[in-house]
């Protein structure tokens, strides 16, 4: 008797992009298993905002969601002592929820509390788990340490960035209370080096804080900043304080074309965080990890495994983050030219120019351009702009990463 459960494909990781790539195939008869190591609905550090396009990669509808919707149609962008108010949308929701009603959905056999500690593949070619679940295919959708991306992905050329949050139950009228727009409205702080940005989202009587830097080492400082100022202006409830002392932090990989590398390999398929695959800019993961894992799902419904990666390179959301990833580089670039002064975080200034040396009107096209990315809008002149990335990203140099997880321990044979 066979001693492993078979199956047509084996998704490691119940998050976002697990459990949409595996509601595709069982959608098209697939037997399909998601093993995740947490027991759900369980806690996942995550602001919880969803730009318009989640809606359509998901093959959904917001109606069709049962759980906390917070729609939102004004974003508040803080940068250099100034405030602006954008006109752009999106959504928020509660991961707690989002991720138990996708993992529900996904119609596959469902393995939680359970870790992945071994992925091998054989010499038929099919890949066994842990000595006890079989299948031709498996994807790695287990974020940024799964244990599938570590059998398979390359090297990553650079650090992963690091995010501090606390979501907690503050009560409705005390959010009310200290609200800078309406309920459900971000309010965001660039940091003033431009290295990161804070965000205060209120969700009815939740509360959801935080700070994000390119450098996970300057999270904790950058944190305290921001906090700071939330509470200097008065935008955070005083019994807050409590909550605010347990932040929690975690890590995770921006979009880089050189992850696209690591899409396939012999029957795996990476996505989400797995792949790496945030935004280049805001960090937004759940949309270009739901994308992805519907690309995947679809290149092995078609019995075109190894095509993946053609199709995701062509989706125009993953080659406008190509762009905005070159638009980035080429930012800091001038910006290190120019001086490259360190700005001291979210001090207000009043008019003028800002400590990192922005005019009052480039802050305020600033704050509005990042608005615009934050809701899912795309930088122009993509085409053209995609050509110029293409040539640069074939000479990317592969920068040291001393907390990226260990390369490739390649179990996979
Ligand atoms: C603080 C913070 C705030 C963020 N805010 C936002 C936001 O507001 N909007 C947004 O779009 N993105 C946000 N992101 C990014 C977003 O959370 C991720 O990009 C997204 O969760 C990726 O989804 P995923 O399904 O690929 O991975 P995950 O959601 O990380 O899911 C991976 C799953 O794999 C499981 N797993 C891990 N290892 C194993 C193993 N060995 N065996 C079995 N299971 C395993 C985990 O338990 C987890 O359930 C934020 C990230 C952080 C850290």
């Amino acid at each position: 008797m066979n001693r492993h459960a078979e199956y047509d494909a084996i998704v490691v990781g119940g998050g976002p992009s697990g459990s949409t790539c595996a509601r595709f195939l069982t959608a098209a008869g697939w037997r399909v298993a998601i093993v995740d190591r947490a027991a759900f609905p369980r806690v996942k550090l995550c602001a919880g905002w969803l730009s318009e396009p989640v809606w359509e990669a998901l093959g959904m509808s917001p109606d069709d969601y049962p759980a906390g919707l917070w729609p939102w149609e004004r974003c508040h962008v803080a940068y250099g002592g100034t405030r602006h108010t954008a006109r752009v949308r999106g959504y928020f929701i509660r991961r707690y929820e989002f991720d138990d009603f996708l993992l529900r959905e996904s119609g596959a056999d469902l393995l939680t509390d359970r870790g992945v500690k071994r992925a091998v593949r054989h010499d038929d070619g099919t890949w066994v788990l842990d000595d006890a679940l079989r299948a031709p295919y498996v994807i790695g959708a287990g974020g940024t340490h799964c244990p599938i991306a570590r059998a398979i992905a390359e090297r990553r050329p650079k650090p992963p960035v690091g995010v501090q949050e606390r979501e907690f139950l503050a009560g409705a009228a005390e959010v009310a209370d200290t609200r800078v727009g309406e309920d459900g409205e971000p309010e965001l702080l660039i940091h003033d080096d431009l290295r990161g940005y804070s965000w205060n989202v209120p969700k009815s009587d939740w509360l959801n804080v935080g700070s994000g830097t390119v450098s996970a080492r300057e999270v904790r400082a950058a944190w305290q900043r921001a906090r700071g100022y939330f509470e200097r202006e008065g935008h955070l409830p005083p019994s807050a304080a409590e909550e605010l002392e347990r932040v929690q932090g975690h890590s995770y990989y921006l979009f880089h074309p050189h992850h696209l590398q690591s899409c396939h390999k012999g029957g795996a398929l990476l996505v989400g965080d797995a792949l790496g695959l945030a935004h280049p800019i805001t960090a937004e993961g759940i949309y270009p990890g739901i994308l992805s894992a519907r690309i995947a799902a679809d290149a092995l419904r078609r019995g075109e495994p190894e095509r993946y990666r053609e199709r995701l390179e062509a989706h125009p959301a993953i080659a406008n983050f190509e762009v905005v990833f070159h638009a980035r580089e080429w930012g800091a670039r001038l910006a290190s030219r120019g001086g490259g002064r360190r700005a001291d975080t979210a001090q207000p200034q009043r008019g003028g120019r800002a400590s990192s040396g922005v005019s009052r009107i480039g802050r305020a096209a600033l704050a509005h351009g990042f608005a615009h990315l934050f809701a899912g809008g795309v930088l122009p002149g993509a085409k053209l702009a995609r050509h110029v990335a293409k040539a640069a990203a074939r000479a990317v140099p592969v920068e040291s990463d001393s907390q990226a997880p260990p390369p490739a321990s390649r179990s996979a044979g």
